[in-house]
């Protein structure tokens, strides 16, 4: 069972609506995505994963889908894919080419590290690639209803969208030998045999049998069929689907009118935009990727972090400056042990993949338990690392410098300041922690009449070859003796 952490209000609250019109299930919590380019909405995955464990908690059966668009067309390629996949506008994403090579296809290149992301968060989830589904016969029955009902699907599309639909408009789309699914018109219908009789943009006659993947319904239309189709009874949707004369509007209609199935239950969430960026968008290339998000912290922040506390408002994330106070938030409403993260930052740096060194600095730093747990401990430096590496500003960004480099940086130093680091090298004991290096850099410089920042610039110059730095008296505390006393000593 999911903690609170997992399980937050808003899902409970849209679990309770479900329940009052769907019952108590099973239940089945579906969300889609087209795998067109990188796939970057998390936030969906996630709303319908707290409203399935907001289920589950209820004691109702949930079946968890993720439906991958894989058969859609092509329509306009992902930024950085050649020229020439132009040719493939129209085809199934499934049947495109991988642009690089590594993948089945065009969709796997995009929908396999997601889908990779999402088991790695330990998620409860199936992914369904809807080529699949097609060539299975799971549409083969709706598709069948939607041709025969075609003329009421296209008034509901002329009523919602105000516009005239063409007299050759069909809900299905078959597949013509060029590949494309797109500018094929359908002349006749087997009922009978699942399958359409139509004409491709050359002139050219052919069959398309429905029941084994030859073509697909257009997409506003297979929304409500995928309901019926699978037995959807919540979904959530983004804002631009919702709006009036959205595709959820003839959905909706579509699905009570003529699939006589009732709408499942819905949750609106809003956009996530980049600080600095923009709103998230794979055709403008701002996309974060799960599997970048993952190198910076762990799942639960991650969930956290993207369903921000109310999914139904807009976030704006700030990865940069505005990281570290995420963090610590996060971790003291986890109840995890504290460390502040900025101060992470600097053990990650300096202690590099040593988690012994880490574990030292960390107690002599007065962090006591964060030290306790060595695998814990090994994921948060490297949490600490990669985003010190990817993402912190400069200013935070420290590497302990090498002895003749030391060396070198103290060539900047007045004789004033190397006076004052040799009675600090002196001073200097391994049992001090990090208040005691704190009053005891601070009470030198005032006996030498030297000013604190002076005397404070002269230590970070040496150690990191920076006027100023993370505070002082902890920083040097954490580090091993021996580094302490050979950089100041110059
Ligand atoms: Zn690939």
């Amino acid at each position: 069972m999911r903690d609170e952490m997992t399980v937050p209000g808003w899902a409970r609250r849209t679990a309770e609506r479900v329940a009052e019109t769907r019952g108590e299930g099973p239940h089945v919590v579906v969300t889609g995505i087209s795998p067109s380019g990188n796939i970057h909405n998390l936030r969906e995955v996630l709303v319908a994963e707290a409203v399935a464990n907001a289920l589950r908690e209820r004691g109702s059966e949930v079946r968890f889908i993720f439906h991958a668009d894989t058969i859609d067309p092509l329509r306009r390629i992902a930024p950085g894919v050649p020229r020439e996949y132009e040719r493939y506008i129209g085809h199934s994403l499934s049947n495109v080419p991988d642009p690089e090579g590594c993948h089945a296809s065009y969709a796997d290149h995009f929908l396999v590290p997601f889908e990779e992301s999402l088991h790695e968060m330990g998620m409860d989830i199936e992914v369904l690639r809807s080529h699949q589904l097609y060539d299975g016969g799971a549409y083969t029955d709706v598709t069948r209803e939607a041709i025969e009902r075609a003329a009421d699907l296209r008034r509901i599309l002329e009523e919602i969208s105000g516009r005239e639909m063409p007299e050759s408009w069909s809900p299905y789309q078959p597949r013509a030998a060029s590949g494309s699914l797109t500018g094929n018109r359908v002349v006749e219908h087997l009922p009978d045999e699942n399958r359409v009789v139509f004409v491709d943009r050359d002139g050219n006659e052919g069959v398309a049998d429905y029941s084994k993947g030859e073509g697909k319904l257009g997409w506003r239309v297979e929304l409500a069929a995928r309901w019926k189709a699978l037995g959807v009874t919540f979904e959530p949707f983004g804002k631009d689907h919702t709006s009036r004369g959205g595709s959820t509007d003839t959905a909706d209609r579509m699905s009570r009118e003529v699939f006589h199935y009732p709408v499942p239950g819905r949750y609106e969430y809003e956009w996530i935009s980049i600080k600095g960026q923009g709103a998230m968008s794979s055709s403008k290339g701002i996309v974060l990727l799960p599997k970048d998000l993952l190198r910076i912290m762990p799942p639960d922040a991650l969930r956290r972090m993207m369903l921000g506390r109310d999914p139904a408002r807009a976030l704006e994330l700030d990865l940069g400056e505005g990281f570290p106070r995420f963090v610590d938030e996060y971790r003291a409403e986890a109840g995890e042990p504290y460390v502040p993260f900025l101060h992470l930052v600097t053990v990650a740096q300096t202690a590099g993949a040593n988690t012994e060194v880490a574990a030292e600095m960390l107690r002599r730093g007065g962090y006591e338990a964060a030290a306790r747990d060595p695998e814990k401990l090994f994921h948060d430096l490297q949490y600490a690392r990669n985003w010190a590496g990817e993402w912190a500003p400069e200013s935070l960004r420290l590497r302990v410098l090498e002895p003749g480099e030391a060396v070198e940086a103290a060539a900047d130093l007045d004789g004033e300041q190397r006076a004052y680091l040799t009675a600090v090298a002196e001073k200097f004991s391994p049992d001090m922690d990090g208040e005691a290096v704190q009053d005891m850099l601070y009470s030198t410089a005032v006996e030498r009449g030297l000013k604190p920042k002076k005397a404070f610039g002269a230590v970070y110059t040496v150690l990191l070859g920076k006027k100023s730095g993370p505070k002082a008296g902890p920083f040097v505390a954490g580090l091993p003796d021996e580094i302490v006393r050979e950089r100041l000593s110059v």
